[in-house]
This record gives C-alpha cells, structure tokens and sequence, in this order.
C-alpha cells in the first residue's frame, strides 16, 4: 500500500468544488449564502426560520477516550465519519467542527482540520483566519475591556455631573437616555426616564459603577501566543495620570465572548448574553456587566457577521460547519449551537449531524450534554467514542509520549487490556445520559490486528452497542463504512437521554455529581477562595447555571500524571468562576501541591490555558 502523503500534500492535491455548488446541492437559497472567495461561505440564520417545520436529522457528537497529549483522532473521525455516511452510505450529512485558535496552529498541535484523507480542504484557509470571526470576538472583547479602564480613569477623575454630562450628551438641545440606559435606571430602581429630573444623588449613582480595579475578571485577549503579554502593567502614558495597574493577555479563544457565540440561538440571544456578561464586581458587591458600561449594542454590531456559520468542505466535497471554538476547559469546548441547527434542518430526517466535543469524554461529552444540549435543547441520537491502541497501552502504564514510538511498534495485548479501563469509564461515562455509544477505534498502521480485535470485544462487552475499527486517515471515507454502519444502526435504537444534574441544585452538589459520576472521585474539597465563591454566585442570583469544570483532559482524575481509571481521590476545586453571559460556573479544578507554587496562586484562565491545553486540544 502506498505510504500516506502529508496532511498539507493531501489537502493541496484536491480541487475543492465551488462553495456556492455545495450550498445549492444542499438546499440553501442563494439569499442565504454569503460567499468569501470560492471556498468559504457565511450562512444566514434565516435559513433555521424557513426550515422551521422540516424535522431534524439524527444528531451523532464523537468525543474520545483520555487522549495522549498527540490526539486521539476526534477531529479526524468526525470527517471520516462524515465522508462514510455520505457518498459510501447515500445519506445526507453534515460534520461541524470548531475553528481552531492560531495559538496552538503555530505551537505544538499544528492545525485542526482532521488528518490523512478524512479532512476539511482547504486547510490553510481552515485554520488561518477563516472569515474573520475570530478576529472580531477579539475588537468585541477588547472594546469591553478599554472601556472598562476608561470608565475607572473617568469615574477617578471627574465629577458626578461631568461624568453624567458625558455618559448622556447633549443632542438637539436636549439629554435622552438610551434604552440601555434606561434599563440600568431600572436596575437601580430609579423609575425616571428623563434626565433632567435626576436628583443629585440618583446622578451620582446612575453615573458611577465604582468598579473594584482587584476585582476585574475581563482580561484583553489577542489570537496569537504572545507569552510575554501574559502580565503588563497598562496605563503608563502620562495622559493616564499615573492610573496604572496590572493586567493580562488571553488567548482569544478564551474570551467569554467565545463561548457566547459557541452557546447562542439567534441574533437576540446573543445580544442578551453579551449584555449580561459580569466584567467586575463594585466596591459594594454588585456585578458589573457589560450593560452597566454601556456597550453591549456596540458588542452586538461587532459579532453581527461572526454569528453565521461557515461553510466548507471535507476532502470528499460533504458539506462542513466550521463555527466557534471555545476552549475546551474553562469553557465547554463544543462548536457552535445556531452550526449544529442549521445542519439538522438541512440534512432532513433521514440525514446525519455529525458533531465533534472537545478533549475526552469526562470533559467534551459531559459538557455537551449538560451545558450546550440544555441550552439548545437538541438531542444526541448516537455518541462515537473514539479509541486508539496507543492510548489505552499508556493507560495501561505503558510510557507515554517518547514511549509510543516503542509501544505502537510491539504488540502488546496485555498492556491493551490494562489499560482498556479507560475506554470502560468512558463507556459507562456516556450511559449516565442513555445514549447508544459505539467505540470507533482508529487503526494506525502500526496496530496489530489482534490489538484492534481485543478492544472491539472488550467495548462490546463494556456495554457498548457496538465496536469497529476503522481505516478512514489512511481510507477516506470507504475507511469508515463500517463505523458508518454501526451509527446508522445505532440511531434507530431507543434512546432515553437524561442530563446528568438538575441545575437548580446547590452549586456544590452539581461539582460533586459531576467528579463522583463521571471522574471517579470519591469526594470533592472546596479550598477557602471557591467556598468564597459558591456564597458570592449564590448571594448573587448565579447559583443556578450549570458546571463547567476547568479541569485537566489528560486524566480522568485532576492529576494528569494518573492514567487508566483512578479511584479513591478527593478532587480538589481552587477557585470558581463565572460566565454569566454564556452561562455557566466553571470550577477551577488542580491539586493541593500546585498551589503551593507560587505561580498557581495567582492562576488567571490564561494560566489554566497554559497548564491545561497541554498542545492537544485544537484551542
Ligand atoms: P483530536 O481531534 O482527537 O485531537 P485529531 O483528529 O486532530 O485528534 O488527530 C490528531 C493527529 O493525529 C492529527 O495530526 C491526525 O492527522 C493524526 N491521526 C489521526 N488519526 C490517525 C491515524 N489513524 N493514523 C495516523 N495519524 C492519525
């Protein structure tokens, strides 16, 4: 057999057909494509209205066993999976995939878009810039983020009148609050809607947020690892009159906003949740949100294109959604809700939704279960589990990344059934929700027959509903028919999905549910900052959203160096935080030892990022 050129070769050698062929072929209207070039096109949301009444599509979500740090195959599976259904199974399909983040494109990872001959072409244009929607969540956040600094350098240095004169401009004469304004008024309980009849003293606090500069959790982001940007001092020009302070850089794909568009279902959702997201918390205790400083309209123009999702293509011209990528640990990891929408309509009832979640199953699954299926309210008909030798042989205590060269090279049946415990938790992981899985195990060409057998009869008798191998990285998609089989049947059978937690239980509870259930853990420690937090969220009406655990994807447990399926451990919660807009808490997960380190103590989402990502994860 012919040796498989390389990912960039492969995509370069196919001539993808014209992207307005593809969106006529799969039923959009011309009015609801937006072209940018010959390979890439916006889709109008208005596409979801004129659907409205044509039945959803079976909805599958692939999502793997703890990977090594090289990837397992999810991205790869998704298309492979994808091309399988399509021209080899005659179904109507969609794969929708994240946009990856340039950080990791140009760090250890390289780019996203599937590997072999199960990709997404053309794979410059994938993982660089797209169609600019990362570009704009980073002039949205970081529009938040000045004018939160500009409202701390006004509130310093003016008086309440001249920063009321200036909130509230003279126009033909006359002041007039704009509807933000007025709901700001409201909120305050200031029934007034015409700015001459403030008394001093409402002025003086519809004028004044009196931010808490400690208490600032929005941080300006940038798309590209800049790690000298990770702490700076800002405010250093004298213009700023010394009103100086120390602040920070994320990854973009780390902004909230991010993960709004990610969780959003139309246009005024959007601008609902860019309004709510808490930036601050005043000196009295109040959250302050984007709406409190006035620009969540501009918020709104700005994301106005990057809602609409993208289409492409896989390398066997099947339709792909490349829409949002948030992170998969102090975010839920998923691409986007309006994406997977679209697709199910378009495909019809008999079609096929393929849809990838980030990291393992422990993290990307239970995430899209219990936070993007709650907010969409779609539901999975099949998840695909995908399984590879080599991970289960370091699960099996085999050595890790500088050994698989080693270990893929031997067969070793032995250390495949050790560490087939893994694979085991994850299966059992997905039955907590009562959705049919089936493991995909992705062949590499080093794998022994009898290796990839052994794990298909173990994931069959783990209660899986059924177990393939599958060859689509070298095949395409004739590699995967089996698999595509194995999912078709799969979705015909019952499913009785359930989510794992009721939200409106104590946040505390839910953290418990989610380290019991799916990580193995025997108990959980809140430490004295997310005890802090739980009454702080909790006193300020957030109690109520779900959990997103930022939380290491390389074990199950939160100690990355303990592979197979721990037991016996109290999962230690650092720290909580809010992401009220998108809408959810996310629990910093980490051990006792690393907040010894000093750099630990202070851990900004940047630096989770930094100690999480870990280079195999797309963002
Ligand atoms: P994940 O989505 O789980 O992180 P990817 O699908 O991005 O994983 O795959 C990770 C890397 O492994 C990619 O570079 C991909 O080309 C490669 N890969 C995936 N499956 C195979 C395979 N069966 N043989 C060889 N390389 C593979």
């Amino acid at each position: 057999k012919r040796p498989v050129p390389s990912d960039i070769d492969i995509s370069r050698s196919c001539v993808p057909k014209c992207i307005d062929r593809l969106a006529r072929e799969i039923g959009l209207l011309s009015n609801e494509v937006e072209l940018y070039g010959k390979t890439k096109a916006k889709v109008h949301l208005e596409a979801i209205d004129r659907l409205r009444i044509q039945p959803d599509g079976k909805y599958v979500v692939v999502t793997g066993i703890t990977p090594t740090p090289l990837g397992e195959g999810k991205s790869t599976t998704t298309i492979g999976l994808v091309q399988a259904l399509g021209a080899h199974l005659n179904n109507n399909v969609f794969a929708c995939v994240r946009q990856p983040s340039q950080g990791p494109t140009f760090g250890i990872k390289g780019g996203a878009a599937g590997g072999g001959y199960s990709q997404v072409i053309p794979m410059e244009e994938f993982n660089l810039h797209l169609t600019g929607d990362i570009h704009a969540i980073t002039a949205a956040n970081n529009l938040v983020a000045a004018a939160i600094d500009a409202r701390i350098f006004h509130e310093a240095t003016q008086s309440d009148k001249a920063l009321f004169n200036r909130l509230v401009p003279l126009s033909g004469g006359h002041r007039t609050f704009s509807p933000v304004q007025i709901n700001r008024l409201k909120k305050l309980g200031i029934e007034k809607s015409d700015p001459s009849t403030l008394t001093e003293e409402e002025i003086t606090r519809f004028a004044r947020l009196d931010i808490d500069p400690e208490s600032i959790t929005w941080q300006r982001v940038l798309d590209t690892n800049d790690r000298f940007l990770r702490k700076i001092t800002i405010g250093q020009s004298p213009t700023e009159k010394g009103y100086t302070r120390t602040a920070q850089f994320d990854i973009t794909v780390a902004s909230e906003i991010m993960a709004v568009l990610a969780l959003t279902s139309s246009l005024e959702d959007m601008k609902h949740r860019l309004a709510k997201m808490v930036v601050a918390t005043s000196r009295n205790g109040e959250p302050v949100t984007t709406e409190d400083l006035g620009v969540c309209g501009a918020l709104t123009v700005l994301m106005r294109d990057a809602i609409k999702p993208n289409l492409m293509q896989t390398l066997e011209g099947n339709p792909v959604f490349v829409h949002a990528g948030p992170f998969a640990n102090i975010a839920h990891g998923n691409s986007s809700i309006l994406a997977d929408k679209i697709a199910l309509k378009l495909v019809g009832p008999e079609g096929f939704v393929v849809t990838e979640a980030g990291f393992g199953a422990d993290i990307g699954m239970e995430k899209f279960f219990n936070i993007k299926c709650r907010y969409s309210g779609l539901r999975p008909h099949v998840v695909v589990l995908v399984a590879t030798v080599r991970a289960l042989k370091m699960h099996g205590g085999g050595p890790s990344v500088s050994g698989i060269t080693y270990l893929i090279i031997f067969q070793n049946l032995e250390l495949v059934e050790k560490g087939f415990c893994n694979l085991r938790k994850q299966v059992e992981n997905t039955k907590h929700f009562g959705v049919p899985v089936v493991v995909a195990v992705n062949a590499f060409k080093t794998d022994t027959e009898a290796e990839l057998q052994l794990i298909c009869k173990l994931a069959k008798e783990a209660g899986a509903f059924d177990a393939v191998q599958c060859t689509h990285w070298a095949d395409g998609g004739a590699g995967a028919v089996e698999l595509g089989k194995a999912v078709q049947k799969a979705a015909e059978a019952p499913s009785n999905f359930r989510f794992l937690y009721d939200t409106e239980l104590p946040v505390v509870d839910k953290i418990r549910i989610i380290a019991q259930k799916i990580y193995g853990a025997d108990e959980i420690e809140l430490l004295p900052e997310a005890q802090h937090k739980v009454h702080l969220y909790t006193k300020q009406g957030f109690g109520n959203l779900p959990i997103c655990m930022a939380k290491t994807h390389l074990s199950l447990s939160h100690d990355a160096e303990k592979k197979g399926a721990p037991t016996g451990f109290v999962l230690p919660v650092r720290d909580i935080r809010a992401s009220v807009g998108a809408g959810f808490l996310y629990p910093l997960v980490g051990t006792v030892s690393l907040l010894k380190k000093s750099h630990f103590k202070v851990c900004s989402p940047g630096e989770i990022l930094e100690k999480n990502a870990g280079g195999s994860e797309k963002n």
